[in-house]
């Protein structure tokens, strides 16, 4: 359970904040430490930490891997079961221009986004503390499911827009205040912008906003159409949203086609709003949109929902993202959208010739070059020939299971076998042999 105070300042350049974090043992043994992950150290900006208690005493701390990681040594252990208040002072500069992680934490063109802003308790499990080096491509976030009440100031002028709902606004002077809470949810994603209009639809108990530039407003509209769409698909074939917001935003920072999931938030690029541009040399925007806010809002369910182990074990994720942006062409277009979606899986698998690469591989054991095409390209016919293999029914009622069995947890590759062949009552090793495993 996340408690976050910032103040960002005049300028979007910077932010001031306080957190208490409860932290909780989860795990079957007795923790000595706890680390935090400071990603701005590791993203052109930085996070300084000025002082830290752990219910409520003063403590030390030291740094790791070039600042990346922030270790407390706990006066002692922290028992199964058993949890505690971890409280500090800390200052994050942002990058005036975008440097890593596609610009997703930075501050340039009237917007703020804080991408991993906040210093965050990464997982700890049977391999011990998650405390992967940051890659250049591929996702950083891999995190427990937690609760978030985070109270913003910031210059009145802006637009906020977080993860969550917002719960309290306070307007005093030239400042606004406004508390969010989130939760269950992996992270916490806040932008700050000023131009940006918003437009919203309401279905079943759930508002989707889609916030974006005044001169982007049909593409604008279009979103919340694809969005209204996905959710309805995604909620009858795997589980209910489970929000009763869903943000999606454009930036100006992110490059090309990119976009980026956070809980019960979706980041697009500005260029995708742009019914003339065309994206990944060759996709008009107005189709690499809808692509993006499917594909995006499916990692609602494949990432937040059923977490996983973003850096090491990619394809559950984004493979999954990518087969059930099939299932939305699908229920939107029939076979036709089938098609659509083998088509879109087919090009981008082709960039590398189609080789048979594994799919489950750690995001640094792949090429730049390769990682989109293998993952995002192959991956998808795994699930497909999955399908083919355990029957249409029977392969929709495997993921409705997997999605209850790992909501809130973290699914891996075995886990994820284990219970696919539980389904079919049978071994699908010879499958993982030819698509997954090295
Ligand atoms: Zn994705």
């Amino acid at each position: 359970m996340y408690h976050i105070d910032v103040a960002i300042a005049d300028g979007l350049l910077s932010l001031a904040g306080h957190q208490d974090v409860l932290y909780t043992n989860r795990e079957g043994c007795a923790l000595g430490e706890i680390y935090f992950r400071l990603y701005p150290n590791a993203a052109g900006g930085s996070v300084e930490v000025s002082s830290l208690t752990v219910d409520g005493n003063e403590v030390e701390w030291v740094h790791e891997h070039d600042a990346l990681d922030l270790r407390v040594a706990l006066v002692a252990p922290l028992y199964p079961g058993a949890a505690i208040e971890i409280g500090m002072d800390f200052v994050v500069t942002i990058p005036p221009a975008p440097t890593e992680r596609y610009g997703l934490f930075s501050s340039s063109s009237g917007v703020l986004s804080l991408d991993e802003a906040f210093p965050s308790v990464p997982v700890y499990d049977a391999g011990g503390w998650h405390l992967d080096p940051v890659q250049p491509f591929g996702d950083v976030a891999v995190y427990d499911a937690s609760f978030y009440v985070v109270r913003v100031s910031a210059p009145r002028d802006v637009a906020l827009v977080g993860t969550g709902v917002e719960v309290a606004r306070d307007d005093d002077g030239s400042r606004q205040v406004r508390t969010f809470a989130a939760g269950p949810a992996r992270n916490f994603y806040l932008a700050a912008a000023d131009d940006l209009v918003t437009v919203e639809k309401r279905v079943g108990e759930t508002t989707i906003r889609s916030i974006a530039f005044a001169d982007d407003f049909p593409a604008a509209e279009r979103v919340l159409t694809f969005a209204k769409e996905a959710l309805a698909s995604f909620s009858e074939r795997f589980c209910r949203y489970p929000y009763t917001e869903l943000d999606l935003v454009a930036n100006p920072i992110l490059p090309g086609g990119n976009a980026m999931e956070y809980p019960g938030a979706i980041v697009l690029s500005r260029p995708l709003y742009d019914p003339r541009a065309v994206i990944w040399g060759s996709v008009p925007a107005p189709a690499a949109l809808e692509w993006d806010v499917v594909h995006e809002i499916a990692h609602q369910w494949f990432f937040n929902l059923v977490g996983n182990d973003q850096v090491n074990e990619p394809w559950i994720d984004e493979a999954m993202a990518q087969y059930a942006v099939g299932l939305y062409y699908e229920d939107a277009y029939g076979s036709r959208g089938t098609r659509t979606a083998h088509d879109w899986w087919l090009g981008n698998w082709s960039r590398v010739g189609r080789e048979e690469t594994a799919i489950g591989l750690p995001v640094a054991a792949y090429e730049a070059s390769s990682y989109s095409p293998i993952v995002y390209g192959r991956g998808p016919f795994f699930l497909a020939e999955l399908e083919d293999a355990l029957g249409r029914a029977a392969f929709a009622d495997f993921l409705e299971d997997y999605v209850s069995a790992f909501a809130w947890e973290i699914a891996t590759t075995a886990a994820f076998r284990a219970l696919a062949e539980e389904h079919c009552g049978c071994d699908l090793g010879s499958y993982f042999e030819a698509w997954v495993y090295p």
